[in-house]
């Protein structure tokens, strides 16, 4: 079955400041839609946005589920609904496994095989080569950067949602671990046609991740839209290129090198 998530001039703010600008963003069931940017750009916001996270007020627009109101139900229905967040910073939970978060998932979406959990997650580790003895640590804790990724794209895989959005699942991953989440993520939108937001900033995710259409992300706005050959440009030509009339090349570049904000690493704590 087709389903589709419709993102209609979406903006927000957050901490007083609109970060959001007015955001158009169609994806469909198997597509991956990737959205590069500068540092600063927006790109998590606009995740934890359609998440729902706590601390984020949207101004104005719509996100839509196969046209369910995504905007007034609280994240857990939005999870139900079929949209899944992989976090760039994913949260501990001291004293809960993977196990018994996604059976938990399972029972409140209704979902058969939840009995099955552990065999599936087995699976699922194997596949992308995590180690099932990480199965039981307690959700992301003492895990590295890349067991951390691993670890979310094993739970992506046996929740199976309709719409993933991957904020920076690259950061922090060493190369071999990018390329089998990766991996993963584009076997997802073949086998059980997953659409996919992959926010990064960097051409390497989409080697394996072979995304249909490109958008560029500039201070909360979308300014270029085109397929896989707009990622190529600004790997040649930055995001300078893209700033638009309004901007002087100097901020854009100065926003590129700023760090992600001390809020971003713990704002999931919270
Ligand atoms: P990106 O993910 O593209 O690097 P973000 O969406 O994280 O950018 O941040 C966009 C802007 O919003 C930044 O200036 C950032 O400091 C600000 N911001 C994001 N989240 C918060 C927050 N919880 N509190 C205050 N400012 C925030
Ligand atoms: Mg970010």
């Amino acid at each position: 079955m087709s389903h589709v998530l419709e993102i209609h001039d979406l903006s927000a703010s957050v901490a007083e400041r609109q970060i959001l600008n007015g955001i158009d963003l169609i994806v469909r069931s198997g597509e991956v839609h990737a959205v590069m940017g500068p540092n600063g750009a927006g790109k998590s916001t606009l995740s934890a946005v359609l998440m729902g996270k706590a601390g984020y007020t949207v101004l104005g627009g719509s996100v839509t589920l196969d046209g369910q109101d995504l905007l007034a139900m609280p994240t857990w229905q939005r999870a139900q609904a079929g949209l899944h967040l992989v976090m760039q910073y994913p949260t501990e939970v001291p004293g809960v496994s993977v196990e018994d978060a996604l059976r938990q998932a399972h029972l409140a979406r209704r979902a058969e095989g939840g009995g099955e959990m552990r065999s599936r997650l087995e699976a699922e580790a194997a596949r992308i080569g995590y180690a099932s003895r990480l199965l039981d640590r307690s959700m992301n804790v003492d895990l590295s950067g890349g067991e951390k990724k691993r670890n979310e794209t094993v739970q992506l895989a046996v929740l199976q949602p309709k719409f993933a959005i991957l904020d920076e699942l690259d950061s922090g991953l060493d190369i071999d671990a990018l390329r089998d989440c990766a991996r993963r993520v584009e076997d997802l939108t073949n086998e059980i046609g997953l659409g996919v937001v992959a926010i990064t900033h960097y051409n390497r995710l989409l080697e394996e991740l072979r995304p249909d259409f490109v958008h560029i992300l500039v201070r909360g706005r979308i300014v270029a839209s085109g397929g896989p050959e707009l990622a190529d440009q600004l790997e040649r030509d930055g995001y300078a290129a893209f700033a638009g009339a309004d901007e002087p090349a100097s901020t854009v570049q100065a926003a590129a090198v700023r760090p992600s904000s001390l809020d971003e690493l713990f704002g999931g704590l919270r």
